[in-house]
């Protein structure tokens, strides 16, 4: 007899956006009897209410674990479904662990050391209310993103390539998009507030509404650009990266990773504001049409994913890469559409053909070492440097650039007060990588046997 697995479905309170855009609703999951499923676990559980179910009033403590686990849930299985195979967390453990209320932070974020994906509190200084990350489908649907791309990518977060790390924060976003699309509410009020015109301002492209509003007036600033976190309508266009500022104001592109991140974000927004205007061309119903563009930038995106480079890589790496899958695995149906779009963001040169972009990616990935040498690196001189490249059998005057460009990034990132220094024998805690403005180091200092090593920070915010 084939043993029966203890799956049921039941209902979890869930909010696809947050409170600023959206009443909550609820969501169906299959779980196991104690409210986990095999990859997604609450820490310190879920006790269900009196019907037998998980959902609870916005006002419940339980309502934070109820809706983070229901998104995490939610975007792990739109993902799934797209890449066409199951994901083992980076983390080692079977299950992603979810602490939807660690605290009074501003933030949310993904450690691989510590399993799992951390949410906190805050209180908003002019509206008064308590503001919970993990109340918001979008800023939970990020977090969840950053723990797939770790899982089927963790040369990413082991490299130093701030494309990576820019990447990193746009698969999360366009991941919240896709996922939130899932639902029919915001598809209405979607196509309600765009008309088909993914160009006019509307939920789905504001992204964390509530947190982005509390950031603001707690910052007494417009610190976002707007009453959200992020926002995928921009145009911003590819820059030499090393000539960016650390941080810049919300209508700039700087090198902090959320900022370089909505070059590629808007870059992937156009392509399915294209796709909604060629479903458009076919049927004059504006939801049907979003859904239609986001079900095909779903699976282009998981189709994506079995092509993109191992370790750190460049932005036009990644949309040769974008290009490559559709010729190999779609026949090259989009691959005009997607040449188009990133030759506007200046990603790839203008001209440029379709399949030479193919030189531009890498295969397989290398580790790639260096030692911080001289007065420009202060204290850090003498650190080693490991970081996971994309490409191998390189020619030797390619890896010599790729050293030197190694260099320079670090030399930028300790300027800019990126890398944390500890003296030998400390262990820091994860409390002490983070810095003073709330975003993890990109790097800490450890020490083994004398030798002193920049080893990257596994957290993304
Ligand atoms: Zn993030």
């Amino acid at each position: 007899m084939k043993a029966a697995r203890a799956e049921n479905s039941r209902e979890f309170s869930y909010n696809p956006q947050d409170s600023v855009s959206l009443e909550p609703g609820t969501t169906r999951l299959e779980v196991r009897g104690d409210g986990t499923t095999e990859k997604l676990k609450v820490v310190g559980g879920l006790s269900p209410n009196q019907q037998g179910q998980y959902v609870y009033a916005a006002e419940d403590a339980r309502f934070h674990g109820a809706n983070a686990f229901a998104s995490a849930a939610r975007t792990l299985a739109l993902f799934e479904q797209a890449y066409g195979e199951p994901i083992r967390w980076s983390t080692g453990r079977q299950q992603l662990e979810i602490h939807p209320d660690n605290g009074q932070v501003l933030n949310a974020f993904y450690s691989r050391d510590d399993k799992g994906l951390f949410f906190f509190h805050s209180t908003d200084p002019v509206t008064g209310k308590v503001v919970h990350g993990a109340d918001s489908g979008e800023v939970s649907s990020h977090e969840t993103g950053h723990a797939i791309l770790d899982a089927i990518r963790p040369g990413y977060m082991s490299s130093w390539s701030g494309d990576a790390a820019g990447f990193h924060e746009s698969f999360g976003d366009v991941l919240a998009i896709l996922t939130v699309m899932q639902d029919d509410r915001v598809l209405s009020i979607m196509a309600e507030q765009t008309g088909g015109d993914l160009r006019k301002p509307n939920l789905v492209a504001a992204l964390g509404e509530e947190l982005g509003i509390t950031i603001n007036h707690t910052a007494g600033k417009n610190a976002t650009g707007g009453d959200y976190t992020r926002n995928a309508i921009n145009d911003f266009v590819w820059q030499n990266p090393s000539s960016l500022p650390e941080s810049a104001p919300p209508e700039k592109l700087s090198s902090e990773p959320h900022s370089w991140s909505r070059l590629w974000t808007g870059a992937v927004y156009d392509i399915l504001g294209e796709l909604v205007k060629q479903q458009l061309q076919q049927t004059q119903d504006v939801k049907q049409a979003l859904s239609g563009a986001r079900d095909e930038l779903t699976e282009m995106y998981g189709r994506l994913m079995h092509q993109a480079p191992k370790g750190g890589f460049k932005y036009r790496q990644m949309a040769a890469a974008f290009i490559q899958s559709d010729l190999d695995q779609n026949g090259g149906k989009r691959s005009a559409l997607l040449g188009k779009v990133f030759s506007q963001r200046k990603i790839l040169g203008a001209d440029s053909k379709l399949l030479e972009q193919a030189s531009l990616l890498p295969q397989g990935s290398r580790r790639l070492e260096v030692t911080l040498d001289g007065p420009d690196f202060g204290p850090f001189s003498g650190a080693k440097v490991v970081s996971q490249e994309s490409g191998q059998n390189l020619a030797l005057t390619e890896d010599q650039a790729a050293a030197a460009e190694l260099q320079a990034r670090l030399k930028q990132l300790i300027k800019n007060g990126d890398i944390l220094y500890t003296e030998p024998n400390s262990i820091p805690g994860q409390a002490q990588l983070f810095k003073p403005n709330g975003q993890p180091y990109a790097g800490v200092v450890r020490w083994q046997d004398g030798q002193m090593s920049i080893e990257r920070v596994l957290i993304a915010s």
